[in-house]
Formats: structure tokens, sequence, C-alpha cells
């Protein structure tokens, strides 16, 4: 007789996501994710990917008609807008000063196009004239821009470069992994070629897909290639009509992370954009007070901080994982390190999406007073919280 073995049921303990992402998600995500499945072509199904393609037409403030969510997560966004809007010794145009503009170049070069790069110092965003100056010396096919640089906290302004593009003959891309529902995206008012995101920011859903839109301009590109799309798995050709009228089979929809998407949005649409976008920057200034008085600075340029991506510089003689891991063990925080060449130099404190409230500025302050006090780096006693305090209590007089 063989002994049947039992294998203990999967628990995890509680955190605070206060990341770079994957984001809080809300209870009413996670219970949609565990209603039974449907088959990826039930009519049913066919009607909450109908509802979802509506709902992410509003959150990209797009009448794009093809607006999906690409099965993957962000990264798959990124590759499914670049593999399809360019091929082979097209010029792509990618302003790098992070390190998703880097992921940018590599997929593209991957993808065959002739990458030109331009460059900023990690933290800064880019001025119109740079990137009028690198397309009027090379004539790209596209433009590749990073809205929200995750890696820096940084946050570009893209509406000026979208005109200048579409100026001097060129599509513009541009990836609001990070920024969409936490800060504006305005893909139609911005006139934005092809965008991408991803769920696991300030969406708080977990992450798996990647919400994307293409406009007029890029599914003319798309319908005049002269080769296939080099990934079979991300070719908008044949998935556009899996989430158009034709419903042809391409690959199995990730049910369960569509039903989190779905819910996911609703929560986003019924806070409403502005609000949010409103939330997102209330504690994001009360967590900015806690970190000046502690006497921390931010590693990015003045004026162009991303409310939900707080890039600060780890002040001089304290050890980056010391802290991070102190933060983990007591509080349950989870917060980032720098990434790139910022390893070790900052944190990158998240205030995403459920996220962003005043509890968790609150508990990540403290956590961090504590800790840097413990290490001698700061004498005060309750000044980070009480500055946060009061950039609350200011907010409501
Ligand atoms: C997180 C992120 C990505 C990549 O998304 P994944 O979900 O990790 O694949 C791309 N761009 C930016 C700006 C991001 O923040």
């Amino acid at each position: 007789m063989s002994q049947s073995k039992t294998y203990a049921q999967l628990t995890v303990q509680d955190r605070v996501l206060m990341g770079p992402g994957p984001s809080p998600v809300a209870p009413r995500v996670l219970s949609a994710m565990s209603l039974p499945l449907y088959g990826h072509l039930d009519p049913e199904f066919v009607k909450i990917m109908d509802e979802t393609q509506n709902r992410l037409r509003d959150v990209f403030k797009t009448q794009n008609k093809l607006t999906l969510a690409v099965s993957g997560t962000g990264s798959a966004g990124m590759e499914a807008v670049i593999d399809n809007l360019i091929e082979p010794g097209d010029k792509m145009l990618v302003c790098v000063n992070g390190v998703f503009g880097e992921r940018m170049c590599d997929v593209a070069g991957r993808a065959g196009a002739d990458v030109i790069r331009i460059d900023r110092p990690y933290g800064q965003v880019f001025t119109p004239e740079e990137v009028e100056a690198a397309i009027k010396a090379h004539h790209p096919v596209m433009v590749g821009i990073v809205h929200a640089e995750t890696s820096t906290g940084a946050w570009q302004p893209v509406d000026e470069i979208a005109r200048i593009a579409h100026e001097n003959g060129a599509l513009i891309a541009i990836d609001t992994v990070t920024s969409l529902a936490g800060v504006p995206v305005e893909i139609d008012g911005w006139d934005i070629d092809a965008v991408y995101s991803g769920t696991q920011k300030c969406l708080s859903c977990p992450p798996g897909l990647a919400p994307a839109s293409f406009g007029e301009r890029a599914m003319a590109k798309i319908r005049a290639r002269k080769t296939k799309v080099q990934s079979w798995y991300l070719d908008l050709t044949m998935i556009e009509k899996y989430w158009g009228s034709d419903r042809f089979y391409h690959h199995t929809a990730p049910i369960s992370m569509n039903y989190a998407l779905y819910e996911a949005l609703g929560i986003v649409l019924e806070e409403g954009l502005e609000a949010r976008h409103a939330r997102h920057m209330l504690n994001h200034k009360a967590l900015a007070a806690g970190i000046e008085a502690l006497g921390m600075s931010y590693f990015t340029q003045e004026g162009f901080r991303l409310p939900q991506l707080n890039c600060v510089n780890i002040p001089d003689g304290v050890d980056d994982m010391t802290v991070r891991r102190r933060l983990l063990s007591e509080w349950g925080i989870e917060i980032g390190g720098g990434l790139g060449p910022v390893k070790g130099k900052a944190w990158r404190i998240g205030l995403m999406g459920h996220g962003s409230c005043p509890e968790n500025v609150r508990l990540v302050l403290g956590a961090l007073e504590t800790s840097l006090r413990d290490l001698g780096a700061v004498k005060s006693e309750g000044a980070a919280v009480a500055a946060a305090d009061h950039v609350y209590a200011a907010s409501k007089a």
C-alpha cells in the first residue's frame, strides 16, 4: 500500500507593498480572480472583454478602436508596441533617462530597428527642444519615450514632444506603465499613436496584463507592413481578430487576470480619474514633507517628481539593505532599492493605486525614522509623521 503524501496549502504573510510595483490589490479584485472560469470564447467572457475595452478607453482617455489588454506584463506591452510598429531597418529614436528607456532600446534593437538613442542623466527629463533636434537630425519613423520612469521617479511631459514628432512625420509611442491611473494620461488629447501600460502599478491589479492602445496612424503603419511581426505571440494583426468582432482564437486569454483587470478598472473609474490623481498628489506631498523633516532629499529633478514613485537619496553612511531588511521584517513594508546606476544610492517609495493612502505614508515615515535613528543617522522622534500630518491638516482647512 502506498502512503498518500500531503502538501501544505499555500499561505503568505501580510505585506505593505510600497515599492515600484506590484502595488496592493483591493479585496474586490482578488475575489474576482477566484470566480469560476469561462472559456475564452464563451459569449459571457466576450462581454467581459468588450466592457474591459470600454473601461480601458475611459482610463486611457481615448476612442481608439484597438484598445486591449495584451497577455503578459508591462514588458510584453512594450514588445507589442515596438514589434508591431517597427520593421527591420526602421529608424526609432529612443529617449533614455532610466532603466526602462534602456529596455526600450534593447527591445527595438531586437525588432531590427536602427536605434538612435539620446540620453539624459538618470533622474532628469528631456526638454522638447532636445528631442526636436534629434528628430530633425535623424528623421526616425517613431519616437519612444517613458512617461513615468520608475527607475528614477522622473515625470516626463510628452504632449509637446508628440506634437513635434508629428510635425516631422514620426509616430510617438509612450510607456505609461507607472503613470496610468496615478497622474493624468490623455492619449487622444496628446495625440499619442501607441501606448502600453501594466496592471500592477497604479491600477492596483496583480501583474499579468499590459493594457495597450493604438491610434489611426499606428494602425496604418501596421497594415502597411511588408514583413511579418517578429513575435507570433504579440502579432496584433492576429490578436485584433480575437479582441475584435471576429473572435478568432489566437491564444487562450488569461481568464482570471482579465477578471481582475475588469474589476480594478471599475474601482479606478468609480473613484474618478481626477480624484485619483489628486489623492496620489496629496499623499506624495505628505510623504515629501516627512522625508524633508528627516533631512533627506529627492534624487529626482525638482518639478518633475512622480507622486506615485518617490526616489529619495539614502543618507550618507547608511546601508541600503540594512534599512530595507528591517522595514520588511519589523513592519512588513516593502520599499524598492535603486536600479542600475542608482543601486545602493536611493530608495524608491511607491505610493501607487490602493497603496497611496495616509496610513501607508505614516507607517513608512515612522519606520524610516526609527530605523535611521537607531543607526545614528537622525535624532528626531516623531518629526516625520508630524510633518506629514501637517500637510493632511492643511489640505482639509
Ligand atoms: C514596471 C515597468 C515596466 C515593465 O513592466 P513589467 O510588468 O515588469 O514587465 C516597463 N516600464 C515601466 C516604466 C515600468 O515601471
